[in-house]
């Protein structure tokens, strides 16, 4: 779009095409046929338990495959499934793709996948009804999935957002809330919280070794979250140095570069293979016993 202010031409280029008008039509349109089709995919990033560098969960992250355009981040794809109200329709395609990857190493390994939720599907009243459905198609228990929701999600309509996490979880569908410590949310909100998992954003974690008031805030979080019950999860781990800092300071699990990129299903599962053998180049696993 092109803005006059001041007399000046103010060029806003729309996320997704970087053009407008009729550029973000074409893309909702596209979205839809994507949706349909066979465009998107997950792409699964490991996450490591920090005492014995054992693989425990995995998180899948949606890619689109666009015929013109490449591979699309979430970033990029995100917004426009909001303004084109998809947002329902794509969590149902990214929750068949995880659980179909999934029910590739469930019997031999039982390990869940993580999804994420948007505030579309905090508001979807047959959420816990879909969930189950779809892990019923792929021949997985309830424990094969999490479910992730940030925090400000959950902060929009607390009563809600807490009345979901209840019934995914009675469910036995494990429930996280991502990107912890970024938002608005209260200590005291997390008292009423049925969630399995606290995921640290990576803006506290990336820090730690750095900056001590960073890692004062991680470590206090750790003790809040294990005395809540809460297994927690850094989210970001780039460095040997932060990895090396957060397992001191008590964290449960770590996901992020150092460990592995997100990778494309297929990929993620010779990983999973290769990393079972020790033949994963990840500098991590030596040094994590504490
Ligand atoms: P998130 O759920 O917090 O996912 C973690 C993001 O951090 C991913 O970005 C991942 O690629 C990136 N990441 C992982 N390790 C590192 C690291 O060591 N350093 C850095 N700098 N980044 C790392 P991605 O895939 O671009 O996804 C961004 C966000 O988009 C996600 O944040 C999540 O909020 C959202 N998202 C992704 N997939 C879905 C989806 O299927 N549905 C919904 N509703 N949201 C999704
Ligand atoms: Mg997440
Ligand atoms: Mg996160
Ligand atoms: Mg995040």
């Amino acid at each position: 779009a092109k803005r006059a202010r001041e007399g000046v031409q103010v060029y806003v280029p729309d996320p997704v095409t970087g053009t407008s008008g009729s550029g973000r039509l074409r893309t909702m349109e596209e979205l839809r046929t994507a949706l349909d089709g066979d465009e998107l995919r997950v792409f699964l990033q490991p996450q490591m338990d920090m005492r014995d560098g054992r693989i425990v969960g995995a998180e899948a992250l949606v890619r689109w495959e666009h015929p013109t355009r490449g591979l699309l981040s979430p970033a990029e794809l995100l917004p426009a499934a909001e303004q084109a109200g998809l947002l329902r329709p794509l969590t149902d395609r990214v929750l068949e793709l995880a659980l179909e990857a999934a029910a590739r190493w469930w019997h031999e390994r039982e390990m869940p996948v993580s999804v994420n939720l948007s505030a579309a599907n905090v508001t979807d009243l047959d959420l816990a009804g879909k969930v189950a459905a779809a892990l019923h198609r792929h021949g997985l228990p309830p424990r094969a999935l999490t479910l992730e929701l940030v925090e400000d999600t959950l902060m929009a309509d607390p009563e809600r957002g807490r009345t979901v996490l209840a019934d995914l979880r009675a469910s036995g569908v494990r429930t996280s809330i991502d990107d912890y410590g970024t938002g608005y949310s209260s200590l005291a909100y997390l008292r009423h919280l049925p969630a399995d998992e606290l995921k640290l954003d990576r803006t506290l974690t990336a820090d730690v070794d750095r900056d001590p008031r960073a890692a004062a805030i991680v470590q206090s979080t750790v003790a809040l979250a294990h005395a809540l019950g809460l297994s927690l999860v850094a989210e970001g781990v780039e460095t040997l140095a932060t990895s090396a800092t957060l397992a001191r300071l008590g964290c449960d699990v770590a996901q992020g570069y150092a460990i592995a990129r997100p990778m494309p299903v297929a990929d993620f599962l010779d990983w999973l293979v290769a990393s079972d053998s020790g033949l994963v180049d990840c500098a991590l696993i030596p040094q994590l016993h504490r």
